[in-house]
């Protein structure tokens, strides 16, 4: 007798997880075909999914293993004794996974999967800017190449950088961070410091947040009384300005949990709202979200043909400039304590 699983339980399994919610009529069937597939091959390989919160949710809740933001994966891919990592996220992600995993395979499903962030800066534009500014510590978001993190001095996530920042300038009077501009003014005005004076930023930006408008806000503030607004900190300061609540993906989940506003208005990348109105299906939330173009080239379909053919998709750190980015990100977990 087969112990696998069949197409029936795996529509059933779905659906207690809410997905037949999300799914147009008649999908669930393809999608479970799928997901019965690829849960069965990365049995078969001995490999974990890493999902982050700005994918799909047949993805996020058919096929992850690890669930979160970018600082809960990376510090889940340290823990796993998979053999293969197949991550549904971006390209830096994967490499930060391979840094920290020199031993596993690492593969990402799509060539496509960038990140105006991470491209904004170079290890030589962060060369440049240690020249300019002798001694002084360049701390960097995780969202950046392996290249930019050899160059740096200790990462930082979204959930972590403002802790992170007060403990470097107990030490530092001027700091270095790069390469989100406006999440560089969000925390400097959090911090009391004063951007181009004792934090120097980058013009990096984000596409999908950098174009949120705070006159929607206003306007949605006035359709729905009692209305929560939180933003990522990628987001533009006057933006900010008009928010409820800052933070990263995960201090946002949690803000929705512990809260019980008669509406929640949640200002980043759509996959989050999605995964959000199935884990509080009580919960009332306004759509107000842009799509990433790299984190959506990824779909089951892409992790299914990854799984068949990996190879073509595997994410190479040269081991010199992994050596040197695992210590600034081993700086992070360290100072994140
Ligand atoms: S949402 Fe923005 S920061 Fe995140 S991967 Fe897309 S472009 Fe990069």
């Amino acid at each position: 007798m087969t112990m696998e699983k069949t197409l029936s339980e795996e529509i059933a399994r779905l659906m207690s997880l809410g997905l037949h919610r999300r799914c147009a009529e008649g999908a669930l069937n393809s999608v479970a075909a799928l997901t019965l597939e690829i849960n069965r091959l990365k049995k078969e390989r001995n490999a974990v999914i890493c999902a982050h919160v700005y994918q799909t949710p047949d993805i996020i809740l058919g096929v992850g293993d690890f669930v979160g933001d970018s600082y809960k994966l990376a510090d889940d891919c340290r823990k796993t004794d998979a053999d293969e990592i197949i991550f549904c996220g971006v390209h830096f992600m994967a490499e930060t996974a391979k840094i920290l995993n020199p031993s596993k395979k690492v593969y990402v499903p799509s060539e496509r999967a960038g990140c105006s962030l991470s491209e904004s800066i170079t290890g030589e534009d962060v060369r440049g800017l240690k020249a300019q500014h002798p001694g002084v510590p360049v701390v960097t978001y995780i969202n950046t190449s392996a290249e930019v993190k050899a160059e740096s001095d200790c990462i930082v996530t979204s959930a972590n950088a403002e802790k992170i920042l007060k403990k470097i300038y107990a030490e530092h009077e001027k700091v270095i961070f790069i390469p989100d501009q406006f999440m560089g003014r969000n925390l400097a005005k959090a911090l009391g410091r004063t951007p181009g004076k004792d934090i120097v930023l980058w013009n990096g930006t984000c596409i999908v947040h950098e174009r949120f408008s705070p006159e929607l806000i206003r306007m949605y503030r006035g359709k729905y009384p009692g209305l929560a607004v939180l933003a990522h900190a990628e987001c533009p300061e006057e933006l900010i300005a008009a928010v409820d609540f800052m933070g990263g993906t995960g201090d946002m989940m949690r803000y929705v949990e512990s809260t019980n506003a008669s509406a929640y208005l949640l200002v980043t990348e759509c996959g989050f709202g999605e995964l959000a109105k199935l884990r509080f299906p009580e919960k009332n939330f306004i759509a107000m979200c842009r799509l990433c173009p790299y984190m959506k080239s990824i779909t089951l379909n892409s992790v299914l043909s990854l799984l068949k053919d990996p190879s073509p998709k595997e994410v190479a750190v040269p081991a010199d400039i992994a050596a040197r980015a695992k210590k600034a990100i081993d700086r992070m977990f360290e100072l994140a304590q």
